[in-house]
């Protein structure tokens, strides 16, 4: 069965618009871009597109690349004072001269809509609410409530340790009673790791999970995006071959994505 992420998304976004038509102070949100990456302002404008959609107000603060921190961490500072912008997020990757750790630093918790500051990050591992939920992780956990899958009792196995998406992705499941193993590039044994999984998550960036690898009957969600010889966005694993053998799968596109812009909605809508 597939976990459509496309069809579930559009009906949290509805949900949303709904809400939002109740509230008194329509919630905002700032992203800051700074470059010009492509993929970057592909992703920045479905975000834009999905405010729009819910009816919150959005604005995008563009710098060029040769943005110093100092500029940055001031803008972020005249945001954090700024009373109308309920989340703000730097989009990521930043150009290689920033040092990314002093951004996060400079975001006011309260309004780190991405969970990328250190409260939050340590609110989550001590099992207690973050002010914001990491947004893919909690993405793929609000797909899998919509077609009822309890992680409880259940072995993930998670391929990525990345702040985005591994390690919180570990924490989360954990917070819900799986049981977590992570693996990294210099993991052993994988193949076996992996048949072990009742839940698989790839979030590598890379076709690294192979499908003979991969248990029947699992549940298994494809995180990674990335393009093929042909310029085509794909996923880190073989869709056409593992639905026939997996009891769920998630697409690419149209899987992990499209939620991940749906949960920074519900971030928007939430906020503290
Ligand atoms: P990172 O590059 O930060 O992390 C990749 C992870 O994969 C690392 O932990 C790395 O291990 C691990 N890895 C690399 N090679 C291997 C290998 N041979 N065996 C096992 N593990 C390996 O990526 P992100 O977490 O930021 O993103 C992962 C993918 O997910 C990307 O394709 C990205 O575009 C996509 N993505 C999609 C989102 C969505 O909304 N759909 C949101 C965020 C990301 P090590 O730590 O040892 O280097």
């Amino acid at each position: 069965m597939i976990l459509d992420g496309k069809k579930t998304s559009e009906k949290i976004l509805n949900q949303l618009a709904e809400k939002v038509k109740t509230m008194d102070k329509k919630p905002k949100l700032a992203v800051i871009l700074v470059g010009n990456d492509p993929a970057s302002e592909i992703y920045v404008s479905s975000k834009e597109k999905a405010a729009k959609k819910i009816g919150v107000g959005s604005v995008v603060i563009k710098l060029p690349e040769e943005t110093d921190e100092k500029t940055l961490t001031d803008k972020i500072y005249e945001l954090n004072n700024d009373e109308t912008v309920t989340g703000i997020l730097v989009q990521l990757p930043l150009p290689k001269h920033i040092d990314k750790n002093k951004i996060t630093d400079a975001i006011c918790p309260k309004k780190d809509i991405d969970c990328f500051t250190p409260e939050n990050v340590g609110r989550l591992m001590q099992g207690r609410e973050p002010y914001f939920n990491p947004v893919t992780p909690q993405g793929i956990l609000m797909l899998l409530d919509e077609y009822g899958i309890d992680v409880k009792g259940k072995h993930a196995v998670i391929v990525g340790r990345s702040n985005i998406v591994g390690k919180p992705m570990a924490q989360m499941l954990l917070n819900r009673d799986a049981t977590v193993t992570v693996c990294h590039s210099k993991t052993e044994n994988l193949d076996d790791i992996i048949k072990t999984a009742d839940i698989l998550i790839s979030a590598v960036g890379k076709k690294v999970v192979r499908c003979k690898m991969v248990k029947s009957e699992s549940i298994v969600i494809d995180v990674g995006i990335s393009r093929d010889n042909n310029g085509k966005i794909v996923g880190d694993l073989d869709f056409d071959e593992l639905v026939n053998v997996v009891k769920y799968i998630t697409p690419v596109p149209g899987g992990v994505g499209p939620m991940t812009i749906a949960s920074l909605m519900v971030n928007l809508i939430n906020h503290p």
